[in-house]
């Protein structure tokens, strides 16, 4: 479907890549769902790192070291929460996506690995966010030889379904 595009199911902890994207809340000091959970894997120095960081807000990416994760970097950025779609929900997911890949790039990271960004407790709806996800990275990676590659965990199999459909119509 995309050479440069993987979509996988697991634990975005476990990815051995060289960045994996955290969907974090503006504070950076560590939430519940897959924030939790890389903080978890990560240890204690992750959250001594965000603090030092001091927050991000909605749209934007900050990047830290992975510590005693396999990846080498983790790039904190913020979704928006789903507030009915007329509060710039679209604009702003596109741009956690974009400027996420910016720091993947600037960083020389070669693989990176995206989790379905403001999907859980964010309440976005689940193929509207992954048409975002997936269509602003097929533009950055149109202009960008770098990352490499970008993998999609999902954490499920519905979520899987879904982006394998929405990859599938978007790069056909
Ligand atoms: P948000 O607050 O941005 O909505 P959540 O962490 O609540 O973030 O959910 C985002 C997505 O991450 C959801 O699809 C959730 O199922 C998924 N998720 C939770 N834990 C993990 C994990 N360990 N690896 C990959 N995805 C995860």
């Amino acid at each position: 479907m995309h050479a440069r595009i993987h979509i996988e199911q697991g634990d975005i902890t476990l990815q051995q890549v060289d960045a994996i994207v955290n969907a974090a809340n503006s504070s950076l000091l560590g939430g519940g769902g897959v924030d939790g959970a890389i903080h978890r894997a990560a240890g204690p120095e992750l959250l001594e790192a965000c603090r030092e960081i001091g927050g991000c807000p909605t749209g934007e990416a900050r990047i830290t070291y992975g510590y005693n994760l396999a990846a080498t970097y983790v790039i904190h950025t913020v979704g928006p929460i789903w507030g009915g779609g007329d509060q710039g929900e679209d604009a702003l997911l596109a741009s956690a996506y974009r400027n996420s890949l910016e720091l993947a790039r600037d960083h020389e990271a070669a693989s990176v690995a995206f989790p379905a960004i403001s999907t859980g407790a964010y309440g976005f709806p689940l193929e509207r966010a992954t048409r975002i996800a997936i269509a602003e990275t097929l533009a950055f990676l149109d202009d960008n030889a770098l990352p490499e590659t970008v993998t999609f965990v999902c954490f499920d199999e519905a979520t899987r379904e879904v982006y394998e459909s929405v990859l599938g119509d978007l790069s056909a």
